[in-house]
């Protein structure tokens, strides 16, 4: 029998690449052969960011396809991505699946899609191949997005049924991008996309029971297979689009057990000045060891962003990096509690790592994670604002020493931990999902 092949293709953005290439490295686990298609651009930044280290071997083959843009154009407008993405990319991708069979052989056993390249499993319809769509984010997420038939107009919290969380429509993904004429734009093509996924044998979800159960309940689809974190399997850090700063490890194993505050906002959040200096000054105000990751691109400020002498006031204690190994940080001994945007990923990886969080959201679904964080599961705090929508050195100051004095929260996020360890492991739900998920492509 020959070894299956899959063809993986995640959406444009870190927080898809990252949990794709955890896919990649489960399905490898599991004796299958991977093709992991980025679009051209994206693949530069991820060759662009390898480590000597980091070797993939010969199971999982990086290769990519245009994206549809030219080499000025804005990638981060998803409303021009996802359509030039659409125009451009079935015929492309359609072109190296015949490359690849008419090179190496045997057939492409299946494609696993991110649920925002829904054309993909269009192609694979086309093309008779057996296809899944691997959603990065929550549950929640994903059965709201496939549920709406219509934009919302007003801007209100709703509840899709009894123990589900709240959610503001003003966070949905489409209202998060410019006026209502361009926010239609973006629903339609999410209508358009929703309706592509209808093709798919699975449908399989970065998340947990342990997390999702009412909405897991409700959309009984959606089978949860996390949470699948890179580092549980393979040592590359292979993925990333910045080049990772793996001294702060070194870093880290000087401090003291459970003593540093672990601050970032993952790959997308851009502070105002002021706001990014009052987080300096309030992470110099707890006195404690912190570790604070600053993309490249994190402020619009060109000059030093830092408040006068910050450097120099936080040299011995305070580590600033540009990007780091985030997931090896958290599983760190020394690390007290997560400074988090909340993104779907940061979120899974502080869980998993029984790791309490300080609650920061910047747009879209991170507020609907922060509502799951500190209301339903009560392992970390939110932040208040101002009336201009700051938070002040004294407010993060005040939450950090309320989350490490409460050692209610620590329990709670031991246990979560414990419990998603289990969720994964032989004989849990998200184990056993992964596992008839590989059976099934390994019969065809
Ligand atoms: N990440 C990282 N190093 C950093 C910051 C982030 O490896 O310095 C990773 C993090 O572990 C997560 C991903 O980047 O896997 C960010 O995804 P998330 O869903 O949390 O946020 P997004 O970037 O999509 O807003």
């Amino acid at each position: 029998m020959s070894i299956p092949h899959v063809l993986v293709i995640p959406c444009s953005a870190q927080g898809h690449v990252i949990p794709f290439m955890a896919v990649s490295k489960c399905l490898i686990e599991h004796g299958v052969r991977v093709t992991f298609v980025n679009t051209d651009f994206i693949h530069r930044r991820v060759i662009d960011a390898l480590a000597d280290k980091d070797f993939l071997g010969d199971r999982i083959h990086l290769v990519s396809i245009p994206d549809g843009l030219g080499p000025g154009d804005d990638r981060n407008n998803f409303g021009i991505l996802l359509e030039a993405n659409f125009q451009v990319m079935p015929a492309k991708l359609e072109d190296l699946i015949r490359d690849i069979e008419e090179k190496e052989g045997p057939k492409i056993t299946c494609l696993v899609a991110d649920g925002n390249m829904g054309w993909a499993l269009q192609v694979a319809r086309k093309m008779n191949i057996p296809r899944a769509v691997f959603w990065p984010a929550s549950a929640a997420l994903w059965h709201w997005e496939l549920a709406f038939q219509r934009i919302p107009i007003q801007h209100q919290m709703f509840q899709l049924a009894l123990g589900m969380p709240t959610m503001n429509t003003a966070h949905l993904a489409w209202a998060c991008v410019g006026d209502l004429a361009a926010q239609k734009t973006v629903f339609s093509l999410v209508v358009r996309n929703n309706k592509f996924l209808e093709v798919a044998d699975w449908l399989i979800c970065n998340s947990s029971p342990n997390f999702e159960s009412a909405v897991l309940n409700f959309a009984p689809r959606i089978l949860p297979v996390g949470p699948l974190l890179s580092s549980h399997w393979l040592e590359s850090s292979a993925g990333y689009f910045w080049p990772e700063d793996s001294n702060c490890l070194k870093w880290l194993d000087q401090q003291p057990h459970k003593s540093v505050i672990y601050v970032a906002f993952g790959s997308f959040t851009v502070f105002y000045q002021i706001q990014f200096r009052e987080l300096a000054l309030g992470l110099e105000l707890c006195n404690k060891p912190f570790l604070r990751v600053v993309r490249p691109d994190t402020t619009e400020e060109k000059d030093d962003a830092y408040p006068k002498g910050f450097k120099e006031r936080i040299s011995g204690r305070g580590k600033l990096v540009g990007w780091a190994p985030q997931q090896k940080v958290l599983a760190h001994a020394s690390i007290a509690c997560f400074v988090s945007h909340c993104g779907w990923n940061s979120t899974m990886e502080g869980a998993s790592n029984g790791i309490p969080f300080l609650c920061w959201p910047y747009f879209t679904d991170q507020f609907l994670n922060e509502t799951y964080i500190s209301d339903m599961w009560r392992v970390g705090l939110r932040f208040k604002r101002d009336e201009s929508g700051i938070i002040r050195r004294s407010e993060f100051k005040c939450k950090v020493d309320q989350l490490l004095d409460d050692v209610s929260f620590k329990i709670r996020s031991s246990d979560i931990k414990e419990k998603l360890a289990k969720v994964v492991d032989e004989g849990g739900e998200s184990h056993k999902n992964f596992s008839d998920f590989i059976q099934w492509m390994k019969a065809l």
